[in-house]
């Protein structure tokens, strides 16, 4: 299979063009296309000649992935659904904030192995990993579409990242490093269903990227009822991962929670939950559940507003996602799923 443009280092980019018999400068031009302006199409690239232009095609994937459909919420809230070169289909989100930052929800694979109840993008199964040069890709066409750099990416797009560790950590080092896009690692989260293994890659690092764990339960036979075998990981294991993270990261770690009517709303439920969030110095972020077609529901005003109460009184630190983006796709996954029926 051929490489793609966008995670070729400046020393690849330079070997290749003395292979290819263009100077070194060249390489350094192709570079400041892609980190700079966030081009990947050598189409796009006017300053090259067009049979370098032509042998850049013909070499790697570039561009490897286009637009294929916009969904955009009335807050503003657009869900980008991306065809990959084998007309494999992924999405991301571009999420405005109130004070004009902008943050990047991005997907690390196509479809998803976990198969949470609740959603749509685990419905059937996964179909492949992304690569490194596409994880980058999708940040790039992101870019393109706001006509900058965003301030924040958060890798909870379609795909459990940490599965596809070998593909997902060059990303973050291109993301990150100086001679790349040169963002902080402690503006990119890393999202996880409790994937242990990776959980333990990842504190390897020591980087400060902030870990967020979709934990939805906090006890294991609520767990069972949304997350299935064989990729659900014993709660322990997962709350000392988080703690390990904690330690060598510096950073707190965010105990994810989907909100599902008489599923894992009961004050009981928000009580552990609060106590396994203080003794671990996690925060706690609830999320109301967006229904998409499955049987779970979205529980109401007054049960939300009284879980985070009863979940607070421990002392842990609690947020409630915001509400934004109600459109007919909002729902992680949903484009994508409607693609493939069309
Ligand atoms: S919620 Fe995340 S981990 Fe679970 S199936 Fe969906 S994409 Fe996969």
């Amino acid at each position: 299979m051929k490489n793609f443009l966008t995670n070729q280092s400046a020393a690849d980019l330079e070997k290749w063009c003395a292979v290819s018999g263009y100077p070194k400068f060249r390489a350094k031009q192709i570079r400041q296309w892609i980190t700079g302006k966030f081009v990947s199409d050598p189409d796009r690239m006017l300053n090259l000649p067009n049979a370098l232009r032509e042998a850049l095609k013909a070499e790697f994937f570039a561009p490897s992935m286009k637009i294929a459909e916009v969904d955009s919420a009335p807050d503003q809230v657009a869900k980008l659904l991306l065809q990959l070169h084998d007309n494999e289909h992924i999405e991301m989100a571009v999420i405005p904030a109130g004070d004009g930052r902008i943050t990047f929800c991005l997907s690390t694979q196509v479809g998803c192995p976990v198969g949470c109840r609740f959603c749509a993008s685990g419905k059937h199964g996964l179909k492949r990993n992304l690569t490194a040069g596409e994880i980058l890709e999708e940040f790039l066409l992101g870019c393109q579409y706001i006509g900058r750099k965003c301030d924040n990416i958060v890798f909870m797009g379609i795909g459990e990242g940490l599965l596809n560790c070998n593909e997902l950590f060059p990303a973050l080092e291109e993301l990150t490093s100086e001679s790349g896009f040169n963002l902080s690692p402690r503006r990119i989260t890393v999202s996880t269903s409790g994937y242990v293994p990776g959980m333990k890659k990842l504190a390897e690092l020591e980087k400060e990227f902030v870990l967020a764990v979709s934990l939805h339960a906090p006890d294991e036979e609520t767990r069972a009822k949304i997350i299935p075998d064989p990729l659900r990981f014993p709660i322990d294991d997962i709350l000392q991962a988080a703690d390990n993270y904690r330690e060598r990261s510096g950073r707190l770690v965010t105990l994810e929670y989907t909100l599902l009517a008489g599923i894992n709303d009961s004050d009981t439920h928000a009580e552990k939950l609060g106590r396994l969030a203080y003794k671990h110095h996690a925060k706690v972020n609830l999320i109301p559940y967006n229904a998409t077609d499955t049987e779970f529901r979205r529980p109401s005003r007054e049960r939300i507003e009284s879980f985070e109460r009863k979940t607070a009184a421990s002392g842990a630190t609690v947020t409630r996602r915001v509400e934004r983006g109600s459109s007919k796709n909002a729902a992680c996954g949903q484009l994508r799923i409607n693609a493939g029926k069309k």
